[in-house]
C-alpha cells in the first residue's frame, strides 16, 4: 500500500513537472520568465496630480502611480515605477524596456501608429498659464509670443503646429517651462490642466486663462508586441472603474470644482 502511494505520488510529480515545462516553453522568451511578477511602468513624474515625488523626495505618487498599482494588484504583478524625460516614454515601451506607459498620456491617432493604447482613464484640457500681468487674454493673443511646453508632448505638437518651431520653446518637463515662465524667458506655458493647477498653486503670481485650447483623453502605452498584457490590463481596468476604483482615486487627488 505504502509503495503504490509512492508510486502514484511519484507520477504525480513527474506531471506537474512537465505541466510546467509546458507553461514555461508557451511563456515564449526566457527572459520573460524572470519578469513576469514585475510590471513596469515608464513615466515622467512633473506631472502632478498624476505623477510627482511625495514629500520626502523619493516615492512617485498621484492618480497614474495609484491606478497601476491597482492594475498590477489585480494581475497578481509586482508594480516598479522608472521615472524618465516624458520624450523618451513611447520608445522605452516600444523597445521594451518598460512595459507600460502611465503618464497622462493622451491618445493620438499619430501615438497609436507606434503603441497601443488601453481603455481612456481620464480627460485633459490643454491651458494657457500666464503672469497675472499678462497682455495675452485668450488663444487668440499667442501669435508673435513664446510659448513654453514640455518636449514631446500634445503642447508642444499642436504648438508648433500652429505658431512654428521659432514660437516654440522646450522644456524636458512642466516644472522647468514654469520655472522659465517665472523668469521671464517665455510668455506662457501650454500643458494639461490639473498639472497646471498644480504649479499655479505653487508658483506665485501666475493664473491660468479661461480659455481651453484642446480637450484630449488619457490612457496608458503597451507595445504593439504586447497584445496579451493589453488585453489583461483593459480587463483590470475596465473593473476599476466599474466598481468606482478609478473615480475614487481621481477624486483623492483632484478636488471636484
Ligand atoms: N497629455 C500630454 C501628452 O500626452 C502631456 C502628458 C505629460 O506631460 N505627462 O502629451
Amino acid at each position: 500500500m505504502k509503495k503504490l502511494f509512492a508510486l502514484i505520488l511519484a507520477i504525480l510529480m513527474v506531471a506537474s513537472l512537465a505541466a510546467c515545462s509546458g507553461d514555461t516553453e508557451t511563456e515564449t522568451a526566457d527572459t520573460n520568465d524572470t519578469t513576469a511578477e514585475e510590471l513596469i511602468m515608464g513615466t515622467n513624474a512633473y506631472f502632478p496630480p498624476y505623477e510627482y515625488y511625495d514629500a520626502d523626495g523619493t516615492t512617485i505618487v498621484g492618480i497614474d502611480a495609484e491606478i497601476a498599482q491597482a492594475v498590477a494588484d489585480k494581475l497578481g504583478m509586482k508594480l516598479t515605477i522608472k521615472d524618465m524625460d516624458f520624450d523618451s516614454l513611447l520608445t522605452a515601451v516600444q523597445t521594451g524596456s518598460v512595459d507600460i506607459v502611465f503618464a497622462g498620456l493622451t491618445v493620438t491617432e499619430e501615438r497609436q501608429q507606434a503603441v497601443d493604447f488601453t481603455v481612456t482613464y481620464a480627460t485633459g484640457i490643454q491651458v494657457i498659464i500666464v503672469p497675472n500681468d499678462s497682455d495675452i487674454a485668450s488663444v487668440d493673443d499667442l501669435a508673435g509670443k513664446t510659448i513654453g511646453v514640455q518636449a514631446g508632448t500634445t503642447g508642444d505638437i499642436y504648438c508648433t503646429g500652429d505658431y512654428g518651431q521659432d514660437s516654440v520653446k522646450q522644456f524636458q518637463n512642466g516644472a522647468l517651462a514654469v520655472a522659465a515662465l517665472q523668469n521671464g524667458q517665455v510668455d506662457c506655458v501650454v500643458i494639461d490642466n490639473e498639472p497646471a493647477k498644480s504649479f499655479v498653486e505653487a508658483n506665485e503670481g501666475l493664473k491660468i486663462l479661461d480659455t481651453e485650447y484642446i480637450t484630449e483623453d488619457y490612457a496608458a502605452a503597451i507595445s504593439k508586441d504586447n497584445a496579451d498584457l493589453t488585453t489583461k490590463v483593459n480587463n483590470a481596468m475596465e473593473e476599476l472603474k466599474a466598481d468606482g476604483t478609478i473615480d475614487a482615486i481621481i477624486a483623492k487627488y483632484i478636488k471636484a470644482e
